[in-house]
């Protein structure tokens, strides 16, 4: 028999296997893992890995409000940002889409659906926000996740928290009876608050202030009280862009005494730390938590190698350089969020298993089939199996090269690692059996990516 699609003789990675052999794919999965196997194409993958394709669950790719003159919002949209994707390895991307002001959770669905519809060439799920936690926006839980919609997002950092936190632990409730994944942004409003009431009366307005207004107390007591939340209300808890050893510390014992507590970190927090804002143009690596400190930075290092930190995202959420550096932003008001969708598998690979802080089985782990199973996609994706997408990358292991943004998909057209030496990157891009990247040239028509529907998340 003939197969579609074949990747020759690379070495397959899964999370708990690797074996040296062909991939055979038949339209759009995997059904075939051999030798010899025939293909109307094949594709030498001798001397590399092929590895599942990403999943990177945590992307801003549609505006939390609505776009108009005078607001600046995230420069990316579906196209650009999958477009990123895919040259990165990911095959899968998990969309925050923002519950606007007057708007029904599947009224934010529908309006990023019709985006992601037009404009996606990555497979994409949606993560409802939770912004306005009324009876209405409650009682459509269950029906949203018998849909496929398996996750739900809450801010505990936002102004209203506080004042509705019986109504957001009603939705966890909700939320963990139906299946659902609850995703939460762990800073506590009132001590971000406090920390900013206290810089404006020290004059500190500068960006290179914003650290302070973040402290990591915020982050530790916010953890805490998610994981008592998960406690009360029955609901597996999703700790987003996790960025201190005292938040880390709080998830490790929560998970040591059974608690369903997962926790993801991302990028940022894994290469720099906060000396950055002392930079000239230090406004660049804002991102909410903050830069840390190199003892933070270890310790989720380590998180990450024993098992304690289920999962690396990207988070994201690009601006220009130009939109990070205006010089009316003040250290309260400093946008949010970098780009690192592109960069997210190739730096990870480069300074864990390249450096030897992680293994492969690991950095797959990490990057694909923890976050699969836990928002239910998994086997469908996530893994490289009979029956399963065929959302292969084929990755050079050796291939150096040096990050430069500009040269790169995200429409914010800078890396907060510029100038970093990486090795190994994907060199080929297939997702479901479809060829879409090569040698760096993404080839993917608009639109075709494809919403994933889910299972309910699934206990690591
Ligand atoms: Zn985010």
């Amino acid at each position: 028999m003939t197969l579609d699609l074949v990747v020759k003789g690379g070495t397959v990675v899964t999370a708990g296997t690797q074996a040296d052999c062909d991939v055979g794919v038949a339209g759009e999965t995997v059904v075939v893992l051999g030798r010899d196997l025939r293909g109307w194409r094949e594709i030498d993958a001798r001397g590399r890995y092929v590895l599942p394709g990403g999943v990177d669950v945590h992307v801003h790719l549609s505006p939390p409000v609505e776009p108009k003159p005078g607001v600046e919002v995230w420069c990316d949209d579906f196209y650009s940002g999958t477009l990123a994707a895919l040259a990165g390895g990911v095959t899968t991307v998990g969309n925050m889409t923002f519950q606007r002001e007057g708007e029904t959770l599947r009224g934010a669905l529908e309006r990023d659906l019709a985006a992601a519809r037009r404009d996606a060439v990555a497979d994409y799920i949606l993560h409802p926000v939770l912004m306005h936690p009324t009876d209405a926006a409650l009682a459509e839980i269950p029906a949203l996740a018998a849909e496929g919609h398996t996750s739900l997002k809450i801010f505990m950092v936002l102004d209203g928290f506080d004042g509705q936190v019986d109504a957001y632990l009603d939705a966890m409730r909700a939320a963990g009876r139906a299946g659902m994944l609850t995703l939460v942004h762990c800073e506590d409003g009132a001590v971000v608050r406090c920390a900013c009431r206290e810089l404006l009366a020290q004059a500190r307005t500068a960006t290179r202030w914003y650290p302070e207004t973040r402290p990591v107390v915020s982050e530790a007591v916010a953890v805490e009280r998610a994981i008592a939340f998960g406690e009360a209300t029955g609901a597996p808890i999703y700790v987003v862009h996790l960025s201190s050893a005292e938040a880390l510390e709080r998830c490790r014992r929560a998970r040591a005494a059974g608690r369903a507590v997962y926790v993801e970190t991302r990028p940022l927090y894994l290469y720099l730390t906060r000396e950055r804002f002392d930079e000239p143009d230090g406004a660049k690596y804002t991102g909410a938590p903050p830069l840390r400190e190199h003892t933070d930075v270890q310790a989720i290092w380590h998180g990450l190698r024993a098992g304690e930190v289920q999962s690396v995202c990207s988070d994201h959420a690009p601006w220009t350089l130009a939109q990070k550096l205006d010089p009316a932003l003040t250290a309260t008001t400093t946008r949010q969020g970098v780009a690192d969708l592109e960069t997210l598998m190739p730096m990870l690979f480069s300074e864990g298993v390249v450096r030897g802080r992680i293994s492969l089985a690991r950095f797959v782990e990490l990057t694909t089939t923890n976050v699969a199973r836990l928002f239910g996609l998994y086997p469908t994706k996530g893994t490289i199996a009979v029956g399963s997408d065929a959302d292969l990358v084929v990755w050079d292991p050796q291939a150096r090269w040096t990050v430069r943004g500009a040269s790169m998909h995200s429409r914010a057209g800078y890396s907060v690692y510029e100038g970093w030496e990486v090795q190994g990157r994907p060199v080929v891009t297939i997702s479901r059996g479809q060829v879409v990247m090569e040698g760096g040239a993404v080839t993917a028509a608009r639109g075709r990516g494809r919403w994933v529907r889910r299972g309910p998340t699934e206990r690591l």
